[in-house]
């Protein structure tokens, strides 16, 4: 007993855990495992808004004519993301029923929650591309006054570190690949980690060195309570999840 209790003092001490801040909740891709909602649907984020969750996460792409729709695969009926025009984009229906959004159809309706709306850009075809669409991305939600509901995310270092050049200061920006040390993060100007939880399984020490390094830390997707429970215990700063409910729950008896 006293051992165990020395060596939670030694964590809390390394960094290793902090107790003083309750991990947040991201709804993946939105809160669309429910009943008329879909992955990356507006119903799923106005759902992730009642529910109220921290924030929402959703994929955006862009298209060969250049306008940036929200979808997660590369693919849609056939159909490539980037080589489809917006008008081809918009003939497509979600498993609810909903037309698949464009980007600024999502980020309207985003505007009603208070949902800090997580937007992860697709790694593109060419670097040339990624510049145009974050170009496109910032102007857009400047236009509709969003800057502060704003979080990017995306597995492109290009995509990171061009968010990072050209969104307001401050605004936060996470790199997903999750072969990056939270150090090299520090250097790039990343808000902190958002890796897979194989990652911070296998290198644990990454959660207290992003800690010391001023660095959030955020874990996906992740959908057992085994898993919630891990991060938990690490103090972790936000947990992206299919299961939000689920989540919220465990957070409640913690
Ligand atoms: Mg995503």
């Amino acid at each position: 007993m006293r051992k165990s209790l020395i060596l939670l003092c030694a964590m809390i001490c390394a960094g290793a855990i902090n107790l003083s801040a309750q991990t947040k909740v991201i709804a993946h891709r939105g809160y669309w495992n429910t009943a008329g909602a879909a992955q990356n649907s507006i119903a799923s984020l106005l759902n992730a808004n009642t529910i109220n969750c921290y924030g929402s996460e959703f994929d955006v792409w862009m298209t060969a004519d250049g306008n940036l729709i929200v979808n997660h695969d590369d693919t849609y009926k056939g159909k490539k993301m980037e080589r489809a025009t917006a008008k081809q984009i918009s003939n497509f229906k979600l498993s609810n029923g909903e037309q698949m959004p464009t980007l600024q159809q999502y980020l309207e309706a985003g505007k009603s929650t208070n949902a800090k709306l997580i937007l992860e850009l697709k790694s593109l075809s060419t670097s040339v591309l990624e510049t145009e669409a974050v170009e496109k991305i910032i102007a857009m939600v400047s236009s509709l006054g969003l800057n502060d509901q704003m979080e990017y995310i995306s597995f492109s270092r290009h995509a990171v570190e061009e968010f990072i050049r050209l969104a307001p200061q401050g605004t936060p920006v996470y790199y997903l690949e999750g072969d990056l040390s939270p150090k090299e993060l520090k250097a790039m100007g990343c808000t902190g980690l958002d890796y897979h939880i194989d990652v911070f399984r296998r290198n644990p020490q990454w959660i207290g060195e992003a800690r010391r390094l001023g660095l959030k830390v955020n874990v996906w997707t992740v959908n057992s309570l085994k898993d919630m429970g891990w991060c938990i215990a690490y103090g972790v700063d936000f947990i992206t999840t299919d299961e939000p409910v689920m989540l919220q729950g465990l957070l409640e008896k913690n």
